[in-house]
């Protein structure tokens, strides 16, 4: 059977991130079925070769660098193609709203977070892969889609697996949610370890190929943090509804467990064409090119509970959650500050959560400061801060 049969017309897309990790596995899908899209635009980060070719061979109306300095290498890369180029933070937010049925939020930290709600405000669906942006702002991600029509797609694996469980499902009838983790590649070191942990090692993630940021922040679990708080901010579960087991073999990637007992697993491939085809399908099932799992060659699927010390980031999620407001954006910039440092040798592998609890400490002792209304102002404003925090709390801990 042709499971692609029906298809209702061309559809609009544009791919923000295209040149990462998610953006290109979105134009993979989008290659092996062309003539059902019609691209609009392409935004990427410093790697104008690729941008370029991809938004000629898809023919897209524009094709944005995040990085003003290169407008001129990709408007040479791009000539005689017809492909508008444009460059900087109010071009990818301008790509965002031209005219689209489906836009793909791929670009990694809170640097998604405008252009994505400026797709949602042209009512176009969202794809979110971009965690950060629910962490930072989910209530203002929710009420922008709420109030434009716009549907909001999970594309993280996990938030994938637990809307697909919830089908059909009553929201009331839903006890518990549970997302796995992998536990990264420090999941068997000894604890006292940890501090020698280096940047090679933490990038080498045991079951997926991704973008170096989210592989370091799976090391920490810090990725798992985020993603304790975008289950909260997607399905509207309470903090003491979510948990996190660590399972090796990355099979299982969320169960919803019901009022009656039941737990409805969703297990897949390690393979995010799987979650961004589901999104790209919704709200059909479509014929996807990933492997057919045989699950008697996985043998045996194992879980566990993650040890707290091992895993700091996951009892500050849980903090960030219980003081709301925009703890969430100050979480979120702390350990992308606390990332930049750890990847430029600058502090330890352990000492990332350090920063951000501290980080988290200080500006929750200020005022009015975290109880700010959430809006993309003062989102930005308190991502600034919290950077500049997170420096200091560094430079301090360093002398
Ligand atoms: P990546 O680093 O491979 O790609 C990031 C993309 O964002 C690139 O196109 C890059 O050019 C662009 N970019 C980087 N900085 C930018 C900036 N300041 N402004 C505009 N664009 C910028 O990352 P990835 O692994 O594809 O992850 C993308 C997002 O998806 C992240 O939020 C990540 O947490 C999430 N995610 C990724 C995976 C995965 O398997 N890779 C899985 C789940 C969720
Ligand atoms: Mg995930």
């Amino acid at each position: 059977m042709n499971g692609n049969r029906g298809r209702a017309s061309v559809r609009r897309v544009s791919i923000l991130g295209a040149t990462g990790s998610i953006g290109q596995n979105t134009i993979d899908l989008i290659d092996r079925d062309r003539g059902a899209y019609d691209v609009i635009a392409l935004t990427g980060g410093r790697n104008i070769a690729r941008l370029a070719s991809d938004a000629r061979r898809l023919k897209t109306k524009v094709a944005v660098t995040a990085d003003p300095a290169l407008l001129d290498d990709l408007r040479t890369a791009l000539a005689g193609s017809g492909v508008e180029a444009a460059a900087g933070p109010a071009a990818l937010c301008e790509a965002a709203t031209r005219p689209a049925d489906w836009v793909m939020s791929a670009i990694v930290g809170a640097a998604g977070l405008a252009p994505g709600l400026a797709a949602l405000e042209t009512g176009a669906t969202l794809a979110l892969a971009n965690k950060e942006s629910l962490v930072c702002a989910g209530a203002l991600m929710l009420k922008t889609a709420r109030a434009s029509g716009a549907a909001l797609l999970p594309v993280d694996s996990e938030h994938s697996a637990i809307f697909q469980a919830l089908r059909g499902e009553h929201k009331d009838a839903v006890e518990r949610v549970i997302i796995t983790a992998s536990g990264g590649p420090f999941r068997d070191w000894p604890i006292e370890d940890l501090p020698k942990a280096s940047l090679a090692q933490a990038s080498q993630h045991p079951n997926w190929a991704m973008g170096q940021r989210i592989t370091i922040d799976s090391a920490s679990m810090f990725n798992k943090a985020m993603e304790v708080i975008e289950t909260r901010e997607f399905f509207g579960v309470r903090p003491d509804q979510i948990e996190v087991l660590v399972h090796p073999e990355s099979l299982v990637h969320a169960l919803v467990g019901y009022r009656d007992g039941g737990l409805i697993a969703h297990v897949g491939p390690h393979d995010m064409r799987h979650a961004i085809g589901f999104a790209l399908n919704w709200p059909e099932r479509r014929h996807l090119p990933v492997e057919r799992l045989d699950l008697a060659r996985a043998g045996s699927l194992t879980f566990r509970t993650p040890e707290p010390a091992r895993y700091p980031a996951l009892r500050l999620a849980w903090a960030a959650m219980e003081r709301g407001g925009l703890a969430g954006a100050v979480f979120n910039a702390a350990k992308e500050q606390a990332l930049d440092d750890f990847i430029a040798g600058r502090i330890l592998f352990t000492e990332m959560a350090d920063v951000v609890e501290d980080v988290l400490t200080q500006m929750d002792a200020e005022p009015g400061l975290i109880d700010a209304p959430m809006t993309l102002d003062n989102v930005t404003r308190t991502d600034h801060l919290a950077r500049q925090r997170a420096r200091n709390v560094m430079a301090e801990r360093a002398g």
